[in-house]
């Protein structure tokens, strides 16, 4: 498979040493007081270069809880200011790429949900002519390439060279132990197919639960992925979202200790 991409490499905009990047944060951002806090306490572990948080959420049922909305924005804007750390947020429409750009969100993360169609991957696109921003692109929900890398052809060809892929693992209707199968074969043919493009890791929509973060994650910098996204709580047990799968800033933290990471070739 061919592919038309023109990227810059991520230490060219993100330069995170010999280190993965490290994206944390609420899978939702739920009050001012959990989304600050949260703030603190992962940049105060040294090891979190960007603070991730659900503004809008693509639930797959109604009737639970949708995102709390551009309010958030603001408590992103004042976690920052606060704790220096970078902030990124997943647009779905041309809207939410507006609101996130004028409220100075660095990063924006398109969900697989979105991945998944064609027609909303175009409307975020042609929303991101002309803007240089960094754009992350998850894999879409289905295991198909074709789509994940026509998802990054199109933000590509808006312009957008600041780019990279989130590998979250793939719905299945089989149950197995993880929440999304992670079908690592898919990965590493993005990676044959686009060498330059960075590959970021989410543990955390693979897995589902807490207790098979490590091993994701482990394997993930085996495979030389460039960085990883975690949901990272203050207080896990009682999240409203995703509650099962995050940890706490402290738990990440020991997370990251343990992992053996190969130092890049320069
Ligand atoms: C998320 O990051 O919280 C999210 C909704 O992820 P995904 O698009 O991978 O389901
Ligand atoms: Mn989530």
């Amino acid at each position: 498979m061919k592919h038309s991409l023109d990227i810059l490499p991520l230490k060219s905009w993100l330069d995170t040493g010999d280190k993965p990047l490290i994206i944390a944060g609420p899978c939702s951002a739920e009050t001012e007081e959990q989304l600050v806090s949260t703030a603190h306490l992962l940049a105060n572990t040294g090891k979190v270069n960007v603070l991730r948080a659900g503004i809008w959420k693509p639930r797959t049922r109604p009737g639970e809880f949708e995102g709390i909305g551009s309010i958030g924005l603001e408590w992103m804007k004042r976690a920052k200011e606060e704790t220096g750390l970078l902030t990124a947020t997943e647009v779905a429409t041309a809207k939410h790429v507006e609101e996130a750009l004028a409220a100075g969100v660095d990063i924006l993360w398109i969900g697989a949900r979105s991945t998944a169609n064609p027609f909303t991957v175009q409307e975020i696109a042609d929303a991101l002519q002309g803007v240089d921003v960094p754009v992350l692109i998850k894999n879409p929900v289905n295991p198909d390439l074709s789509l994940w890398i026509g998802a990054l052809e199109r933000v590509n060809r808006a312009g957008i060279k600041k780019l990279a892929a989130i590998h979250r693992g793939f719905s299945s209707f089989e149950k197995t132990a993880f929440r999304n199968e992670p079908m690592w074969d898919i990965a590493i043919q993005l990676k044959a197919i686009a060498p330059e493009l960075p590959i970021i890791n989410d543990p955390s929509h693979i897995c589902g639960n807490r207790e098979l973060i490590p091993y994701v994650t482990q394997k993930a910098m085996d495979m030389d992925m460039q960085g990883l996204i975690i949901e990272s709580h203050i207080d896990p047990s009682v999240a409203w979202t995703d509650a099962k799968q995050q940890v706490t800033p402290a738990a990440l933290a020991d997370l990251l200790d343990t992992l053996s990471i190969r130092k890049p070739e320069s």
